[in-house]
């Protein structure tokens, strides 16, 4: 989906304000009725202004009733909301160029107010999937309201609690930077998927290490569950003209599970068969050894990150509640669709397709323009009462 920024410099505060409203009301109203909108954002005479200006630029958009009129929040909206947040909290300064489109992700470049850049990974549950067209109808008829935007901000709350424990326990994965609404800020690995890898040297030893990444995930009560060649990001190291090492960062967690899952061995073996699949289809290596196996990897469990997760910000409840929306959706990974799919298609390009920039501003646009931001209030993030 696109993500144009450049309106998000000229919104008033008054704009914010409403806009503010409008998310606080999709609550509990699919279809915020204007005069809700008006009174939560205690804004006078110029609340009609700033409605038909964000409806202009498509942050809400009017939805006729049978009872009222009124107004729901965009994706688009959601964007502005979470990146004003991140702007405030001096997260991030500027977005640039979109690098991926997944099912249900956009991703961008970022920058920091320092100029470090970033990654914006925007979650989009509920997006149209031609793959599971079936799921996403029966989806839009039993809709309620908002449903995707909290379970968008879900995915997000997962992907971003997964990353901050698996970085602490040592795995190579992208420095966790911010979290807000369905988004995520993390740090950007200058690597591409191993998908893009047309030959290794020596593919015994980065086989093992990523085999053995699977175990140690393991050991750590956490299967990956969407373990392939799109989510393993491989940094390639050049002495000279000759390429001496390769190294992999590993993405994409919002569908891992916890070994206690009860198809904890089902995932295990798939993200298990994903790299040997691969390894055998683009470098013709198999191994000699069997396994790994489940049962034996979780002999010397040492650490339950699991459980360390749901303690945190991400609970059992909102876990159960993840888990049962991706299962009625065909939300399955990668993985799911690379099984039906087996080979190299145009559907699996078009997943991780590296976009061409629209923006020309080099270094991105940036979000902030002082004049126009004073006395703007933070939108804060609503609390995550379902809605
Ligand atoms: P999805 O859930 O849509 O598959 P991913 O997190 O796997 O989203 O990201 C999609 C693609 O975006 C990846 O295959 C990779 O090319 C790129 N990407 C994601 N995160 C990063 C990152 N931190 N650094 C560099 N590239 C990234
Ligand atoms: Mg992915």
């Amino acid at each position: 989906m696109k993500l144009n920024v450049k309106n998000i410099r000229y919104l008033t505060p008054e704009d914010w304000r409403v806009l503010t409203a409008t998310e606080m009301g999709s609550r509990n109203h699919e279809v915020v009725p204007t005069s809700l909108i008006s009174s939560i954002s205690g804004s006078g005479i110029g609340v009609h202004k700033s409605i038909s200006n964000l409806a202009k630029i498509g942050l809400i958009a009017k939805v006729k009733n049978a009872k009222y009129d009124g107004y729901r929040l965009t994706y688009g909206g959601l964007d502005y909301l979470a990146l004003h947040t991140h702007t405030k909290g001096h997260t991030v300064f500027s977005v640039g160029n979109q690098i991926g489109v997944g099912k249900e992700s956009d991703i961008f470049v970022c920058a920091s107010e320092e100029g470090r850049q970033l990654v914006l990974k925007i979650h989009r549950l509920g997006r149209i999937s031609f793959r599971t067209v079936k799921a996403n109808r029966d989806y839009l008829r039993n809709r309620q309201g908002g449903s995707w935007m909290y379970m968008s901000r879900l995915a997000a709350i997962k992907e971003y609690e997964f990353m901050k424990a698996l970085r602490r326990e040592g795995f190579p994965v992208p420095e966790p930077v911010g979290q807000n609404r369905h988004t995520v800020i993390m740090g950007l690995i200058d690597a591409f998927p191993m998908r893009t890898i047309s030959k290794v040297g020596d593919p015994a030893t980065l086989y093992s290490e990523l085999l053995d990444f699977i175990v140690r995930f393991a050991q750590h009560g956490l299967i990956h569950g969407d373990f392939n060649e799109f989510n393993i990001l491989i940094e390639e190291k050049f002495e000279g003209d000759e390429r001496v090492q390769l190294i992999p960062t590993i993405i994409d967690f919002p569908q891992m599970v916890s070994i206690d899952h009860a198809n904890a061995e089902y995932y295990f073996d798939r993200d298990v068969a994903c790299i040997k699949r691969f390894f055998e289809r683009r470098f013709g290596f198999t191994s000699d050894e069997p396994g790994p196996f489940f049962k034996d990897a979780i002999k010397k469990v040492v650490k339950r990150l699991d459980v360390e997760v749901e303690a945190s910000g991400f609970s059992k409840k909102m876990a159960k509640e993840l888990d049962v929306y991706m299962k009625e959706h065909g939300i399955d990974g990668d993985a799911g669709g690379a099984e039906e799919d087996h080979g190299d298609n145009d559907e699996d390009d078009f997943e991780n397709e590296v976009l061409d920039g629209e923006e020309e501003e080099a270094g991105g646009v940036s979000l902030l323009d002082g004049a126009d931001t004073e006395g703007v209030p933070t939108a804060e993030e609503p609390s995550l009462e379902k809605q």
